[in-house]
C-alpha cells in the first residue's frame, strides 16, 4: 500500500501490513530493496519503505524514528503525514484511510514460559483428545472389571 500525506496529498512510501522481505541489488541493478517492516502500532520509520525502490528513492524515514519525528519528507520538516496530534492509529493510503493494526503483546519470560508448558485446552487438540481416549478407556476398563466382579460374585451366590 501507498502511505499518502494527509497534509500535502504526496506519496511518501510504501506500507504493508505483512511486511516485506528483502531483496539485495543484483549485478547491473543499483537498487536492492530494503525489507519493509509489518505495519503495527506505535509506528516506527522502519514500516514505510521507498516510494519508488525501482528508481532508488531512499526511503521517507529513518528506520529508528518514531511517529513524533515522521515529517513528510517534502514539507520541508513542517509537518508529518499524518493529522493525529498523538499516535497514530490510523493512516492514509491510496486505498484510504486504514486502521493500524495493534502490535502483539510480547510476553515477559514467565509468561512465555507457561504458554508453552501450560495443557492446552483447546478442543482441536491432538493431546486433548489424547488424554480423553485414553481416560475413556481407563473407565472402559474399571467397567470391564466391574461387569467382570459381579459376575463373579453371581457365580459365588450360587
Ligand atoms: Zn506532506
Amino acid at each position: 500500500m501507498r502511505l499518502i500525506c494527509e497534509i500535502c496529498g504526496e506519496m511518501i512510501g510504501e506500507i504493508s501490513l505483512e511486511g516485506t522481505a528483502s531483496i539485495p541489488a543484483s549485478p547491473g541493478d543499483v537498487n536492492g530493496k530494503p525489507a519493509i517492516e509489518a505495519l503495527r502500532r506505535p509506528i516506527k520509520g522502519s514500516m514505510v519503505g521507498s516510494p519508488d525502490p525501482f528508481h532508488g528513492f531512499p526511503a521517507p524515514f529513518d528506520p529508528s524514528v518514531t511517529w513524533e519525528f515522521m515529517f513528510c519528507p517534502y514539507s520541508n520538516h513542517t509537518h508529518r503525514p499524518f493529522t493525529a496530534t498523538e499516535e497514530p492509529k490510523q493512516l492514509l493510503t491510496h486505498k484510504g484511510m486504514i486502521d493500524i493494526p495493534e502490535r502483539e503483546p510480547i510476553l515477559s519470560e514467565d509468561e512465555a514460559q507457561e504458554a508453552v508448558t501450560k495443557p492446552v485446552e483447546d478442543a482441536e487438540s491432538p493431546i486433548r483428545i489424547l488424554r480423553s481416549l485414553a481416560r475413556q478407556s481407563r473407565t472402559q476398563e474399571r467397567e470391564r472389571r466391574a461387569i467382570h466382579i459381579a459376575k463373579r460374585r453371581k457365580s459365588d451366590v450360587k
